[in-house]
């Protein structure tokens, strides 16, 4: 059965670096769509110039763009052992189109992480970042008397400032994440397979924390479905007897 991780969180909860290890340590494909529509801008695709201009005033790009982009990347057959989404879900929209494409994958569970940062934390996080323009490796803004990096600690790529982490941009980030994203706790918070990861701990304790919840939730869901077979399988006998 295939392991399928949303990682939800305010822009600035660390999401992107967690979905990366995560999905490296397990093998599973992540799929960031703020990554996938950076990518799609570079190449100068034609669907990009308007994401561009949406995503440099901090907006969100619109559900059929996004979903038609993650249902493309969910079917390929590097999909399939599982994913861990980082930035999709955004709306309930999105969310609703996700539980359709998992029911036709119909391999695994969807297990659904919110990791929570305090937004004065976020604001100090995403003003204070770099970003490798080759890679998109994070860097810090080096602090007061300290200097700064000069190239990628990766792959020596150039490290930039994201266009959308000034402070203007970031505060109407995070009012969009308020507005349209957190309803999508109370669209998840009643399943079995959601967890809540405190994201303002040193990253090791996080990394911890989001694989002990993630394994947990999995492991809920094996039960309830060996349960259901076992009650199927005692069916099935006491009907013949
Ligand atoms: P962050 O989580 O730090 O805000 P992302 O890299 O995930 O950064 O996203 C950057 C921008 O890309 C968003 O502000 C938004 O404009 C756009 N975007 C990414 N994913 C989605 C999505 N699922 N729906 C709509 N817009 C998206």
């Amino acid at each position: 059965m295939a392991l399928n991780v949303v990682m939800m969180g305010p822009p600035g909860a660390g999401k992107g670096t967690q979905a990366g290890r995560f999905a490296r340590e397990r093998s599973l494909l992540k799929i960031s769509t703020g990554d996938i529509l950076r990518e799609s801008i570079k190449a100068g695709l034609p669907v990009a110039q308007r994401a561009k201009e949406l995503m440099d005033r901090g907006e969100l790009v619109d559900d059929d763009t996004m979903i038609a982009i993650v249902r493309e990347r969910l079917m390929r057959p590097d999909a399939q052992r599982g994913f861990v989404l980082d930035g999709f879900p955004r709306t309930v929209a999105q969310a609703e189109a996700l539980d359709c494409i998992v029911a036709e994958r119909n391999n695994g569970p969807l297990v659904v992480v919110d990791v929570r940062v305090p937004e004065r934390e976020l604001v100090r996080r995403l003003a204070g970042r770099l970003i490798c323009a080759k890679c998109g490796t994070n860097a810090e803004l080096p602090k007061a008397g300290d200097t700064a990096p000069v190239a990628c600690a990766k792959c020596g790529g150039e490290l930039v400032q994201r266009t959308d982490d000034n402070e203007e941009v970031v505060r109407e980030r995070l009012k969009v994440y308020e507005r349209a994203t957190k309803p999508l706790v109370d669209f998840y918070r009643d399943r079995p397979t959601f967890r809540v990861v405190n994201g303002a701990q040193a990253p090791g304790k996080v990394e911890h924390e989001l694989d002990t919840v993630i394994d947990d939730a999995a492991l809920v869901v094996a039960r309830q479905e060996a349960a259901a077979s076992v009650k199927a399988v005692t069916a099935g006998k006491a009907a013949r007897t």
